[in-house]
């Protein structure tokens, strides 16, 4: 069904459904603050529904179910279908890593009796959203003796939780007359952890009274962050928003949305003709980069592992399964805001509660640095919405010149596979708190399922 509000159509089964799956996905988002934790939490899932680690794997045959995780931050999982994987698979990529603060590898500092951490910002971020706002720590610290001390503090209800200050309005004459991409710079967003001295220290107090908890809570010194990985994120858990509980607000929609709903699809879906697979990236939001984003061999290494399971090891075999392969790249839309209509192409824009969205492009300008899916496709992918009744939509990123992004689609473009961007229209996007209708959760969910069952 194309371009049809989901609740003017739901019957009362189907608003339960909606509603029952997206208390799954709270639950999801609010364990899942980081890449590594959302690896965790699929791990978690996963095997309570039996998928074994392919790396302990005798065979893949029909109905086997598989994962494999590179380094704690990038998972994939399959589940293999009737026909020889050589004859391709259908994927569903989401990414799981979402903007945030990082903290820099020489953070701590006092100043003025307040201990604080520097940061780095990573993805696109409006600075100015992260101030006043109570943030959480999540991540590891990596120490020389090979130990791993995971941290996570201000989740609980009874945890503490940090922030970035701004200035108050009565002195802010000056800060107000700066441009908004510099009301708060990057360099200043800087957490406050502290403000209590140790008693009987003289130099840099706050400091030393926050190191004396580290070391008392974590075994960990100042000089083991330089081999931390710890990101700061809005604190507190995903609710639903307004007051017909129709939407989810949360942190990390962008693209946790669509790795909740792409992981859900593979584990409910039918054993089919072809094999079923999830793959769950890092690094979107900063190019894809590196041995954990998109751009990674990872991914083609775990395919050559599953043919070598069927007794396939041939580079023809990889590239042909690659070819026989379609995919639906599943990203997060920009949802219509009617506050902000203006930056959008009414009839070429994403409306929540419309169902899944499709984008045939992204990119920016003349639509550079995009995946244009090809029609032929595309056709095919209509059809089988239209078979299930699932409820799609198309859109652009906004208007023409108006701004940009992109996704991962290229990249496993590059495979020679047929690929079309397809995800969950939010609003709010890259803020501390984000916003999607539950409807489209539920549709997006539908949607991927009967990708995989065709
Ligand atoms: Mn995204
Ligand atoms: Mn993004």
């Amino acid at each position: 069904m194309y371009a049809k509000n989901i609740w003017k159509n739901a019957s009362p089964e189907k608003v339960t459904a909606i509603m029952e799956f997206n208390e799954g996905y709270k639950e999801y988002i609010s364990l899942g603050k980081t890449e590594r934790l959302c690896v965790d939490e699929t791990i978690r899932i996963a095997e309570e529904n039996g998928y074994v680690n392919l790396a302990e794997a005798k065979s893949a045959k029909p109905g086997d179910k598989l994962y494999l995780v590179n380094m704690n931050k990038n998972i994939v999982l399959f589940k293999v279908g009737e026909k020889p994987v050589v004859e391709g698979i259908r994927v569903l990529g989401a990414h799981i890593d979402s903007p945030r603060l990082d903290i820099k590898q020489n953070p701590l500092y006092e100043r003025n009796g307040f201990a604080l951490l520097d940061t780095h910002y990573y993805g696109g971020v409006k600075k100015y959203q992260w101030v006043t706002v109570p943030l959480a720590i999540h991540g590891v610290v990596c120490k020389k003796d090979g130990s791993t001390v995971k941290v996570s503090i201000g989740e609980c209800c009874k945890d503490p939780v940090v922030g970035i200050s701004d200035l108050l309005i009565h002195l802010s004459q000056d800060q107000l007359q700066k441009p908004a991409g510099k009301v708060i710079e990057g360099e200043d967003l800087d957490i406050t952890i502290g403000s209590m001295p140790l008693s009987g220290e003289e130099k840099e107090p706050v400091k030393a009274n926050v190191l004396r908890m580290l070391k008392e809570k974590y075994d960990i010194e100042e000089e083991d962050f330089l081999s931390a990985e710890l990101e700061i994120v809005p604190a507190g858990k995903a609710r639903d928003y307004g007051l017909d509980r129709s939407m989810v607000a949360g942190y990390g929609h962008d693209d946790r949305v669509c790795a909740y709903t792409s992981l859900k699809a593979v584990l409910d879906a039918k054993v089919s003709e072809y094999t079923s697979c999830c793959i769950l990236v890092d690094k979107e939001e900063i190019g894809s980069v590196g041995a954990t984003g998109a751009q990674s061999l990872f991914f083609e290494n775990a395919i050559l592992k599953l043919l070598a399971l069927q007794g396939e090891t041939s580079l023809l075999a990889l590239r042909t399964t690659f070819e026989n392969t379609k995919m639906l790249s599943s990203d997060v839309s920009a949802g219509f805001d009617p506050l902000f209509a203006h930056v959008n192409d009414p009839k070429n824009a994403a409306y929540l509660g419309n169902g899944i969205v499709f984008n045939k492009f992204t990119g920016r300008g003349g639509k550079s640095g995009s995946n244009d899916a090809n029609p032929e496709y595309f056709a095919w992918v209509r059809k089988v919405m239209d078979e299930s009744n699932v409820h799609f939509q198309t859109a652009e990123l906004g208007k023409v010149d108006q701004g940009g992004g992109g996704t991962i689609a290229y990249i496993l473009g590059n495979y020679n596979m047929n690929v079309v961007d397809a995800g969950v229209a939010v609003l709010n996007m890259h803020a501390p708190m984000e916003i999607v209708s539950k409807a489209d959760v539920y549709e997006a969910y539908l949607a991927y399922k009967a990708f995989l069952e065709n």
